[in-house]
């Protein structure tokens, strides 16, 4: 076996890459006619590929690195938790500083009385986590029949069999014997692919009641919790109509079950405040969060749980944990992260800079003729592709047809665009300044040009 360096040839990566590496969520035997391409470095927006090409990450990684690539900030800390602790658990009444401090930090900047938190290595752990807490907080309460856990098709909240069960992924569910019994979902606020004849508006309703009609149908007395991603993120960016939270908020407030908030994407800023449920105006009992949480630096999530549930849940031995939760250099690192995130105060950046720019770019992209809505809340954008704006319709060729294409000219642009079906998606780091903000528009603009042409 040749030793595997730096300096290989990309070809050579590539082949070892092809033979050995089984890539997530990909066809591998794609990989034998044409290589992966081989990521070597990072600055702010930027990747630096094996060929030397300078990549506009529009996707901060996978929706994470909030704080941009190589912040020296980060590696330090790193470093100096290696030295001083590498590891040690938090089980049997042992816990270590990064932890306190991590978990004392998330406290005071979760929303309500959202004070103490369960770790976990990323989101889908968190998200088995959160099952096995609400169905166990419910039997303390007395109530063991509370089980169901209601979610939404094309929500995204993991891939484990827990988390891929409570995501709506029709492709995840086809393989594994997924879901797990007790898991129901309900329909996506997704007015542009499924709002038919309503306005946004009437839409945003009817689907957030299609929660009220579930909770009717299944028993009020074996639901236990609703969870949802405040804004979709995987499932394409979905910005769901302004009607549609507070009539969830209401329908969470008038029946005995549980809110959980997945903010893996939404959290650390991305939509314009810490979480995106302070966007949406709700306040959840549980939130997962993850990605941000750390910019990706170091592998870490968790779930975040009310006073009410941790205070229910410390009666009784809690018989869950990882390895890794609370990990000290993760947590050291998330730590430092949120410093980060809080001095520069990238929030008010999103907020009041980047946001508002990327938005004015990003809507002007709706003069393209391929492209339909234009969404962005915050850094977290979509745009829909269409073959006729006008009717909202969908290519005859299929689901992705022009995704697809227009996602391989935006990485051809150097630019990483990821696509779901016909919905190309952003979510850049949260230090993107407008000048780079100008290049994503341009080479968003070129790529879609080039999609046009092909499929022509
Ligand atoms: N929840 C949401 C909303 C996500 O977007 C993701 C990942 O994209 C997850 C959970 C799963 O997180 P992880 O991939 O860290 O397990």
């Amino acid at each position: 076996m040749p030793a595997v360096t730096n300096h290989m040839p990309t070809a050579e990566l590539q082949a070892l890459d092809a033979a050995h590496h089984i890539h997530p969520f990909s066809t591998q035997s794609n990989f034998e006619k044409e290589g992966a391409r081989v990521i070597k470095r990072g600055e702010g927006v930027w990747l630096f590929d094996s060929e030397g090409e300078k990549i506009l990450d529009a996707m901060a990684g996978l929706w994470c690195v909030n704080v941009g690539y190589g912040r020296e900030e980060l590696v330090e800390v790193a470093t100096r938790q290696m030295r001083e602790l590498p590891f040690y658990n938090t089980f049997f009444k042992t816990t270590h500083v990064p932890a306190i401090a991590l978990a004392t930090k998330l406290a005071e900047l979760a929303p309500g009385n959202l004070n103490h938190v369960f770790f976990a290595s990323g989101g889908s752990d968190a998200n088995d986590t959160n099952i096995r807490v609400v169905r166990h907080y419910w039997n303390m309460k007395g109530k063991p029949e509370k089980t169901i856990i209601i979610s939404r098709k094309n929500g995204y909240h993991g891939s484990t069999m827990g988390s891929a069960s409570l995501g709506g992924m029709s492709g995840m569910h086809a393989q594994g014997g997924l879901p797990i019994p007790d898991i129901h979902h309900i329909n996506q606020p997704d007015w542009w692919a499924e709002g038919g004849q309503l306005t946004p508006e009437e839409f945003g309703l009817a689907r957030a009641r299609e929660l009220e009609q579930a909770i009717d149908e299944l028993g009020e007395n074996r639901v236990a919790a609703f969870i949802a991603e405040p804004i979709q993120g995987a499932g394409g960016v979905i910005i769901p109509p302004s009607t549609y939270w507070p009539e969830i908020k209401r329908i969470c407030a008038e029946r005995e079950i549980l809110l959980i908030a997945d903010e893996v994407i939404c959290g650390f800023g991305r939509t314009g405040n810490w979480f995106g449920n302070q966007t949406v105006g709700v306040q959840p009992d549980i939130m997962t969060i993850a990605k941000g949480m750390s910019s990706g630096y170091q592998p870490i999530g968790g779930s975040i749980l009310s006073d009410e549930i941790a205070n229910t849940l410390g009666k009784d031995e809690f018989n869950h944990g990882y390895t890794y939760s609370g990990h000290p250099v993760a947590s050291a690192v998330a730590l430092e992260n949120l410093r980060i995130i809080e001095e520069e105060k990238l929030i008010d950046h999103v907020r009041d800079t980047a946001g508002p720019y990327m938005r004015k770019k990003w809507e002007e992209l709706t003069d393209h003729p391929l492209v339909g809505e234009a969404k962005i809340v915050g850094l977290m954008g979509s745009i829909a592709l269409t073959p006729d704006k006008s009717s909202r319709a969908a290519f005859a060729a299929g689901a992705g047809t022009a995704g697809l294409i227009c996602r391989e000219r935006c990485f051809a642009n150097n630019l990483v665009m990821r696509h779901v079906g016909d919905r190309m998606i952003i979510s850049p780091p949260l230090v993107i300044q407008p000048d780079e903000i100008d290049v994503l528009a341009e080479r968003a603009h070129r790529a879609l040009d080039e999609t046009y042409k092909r499929l022509k």
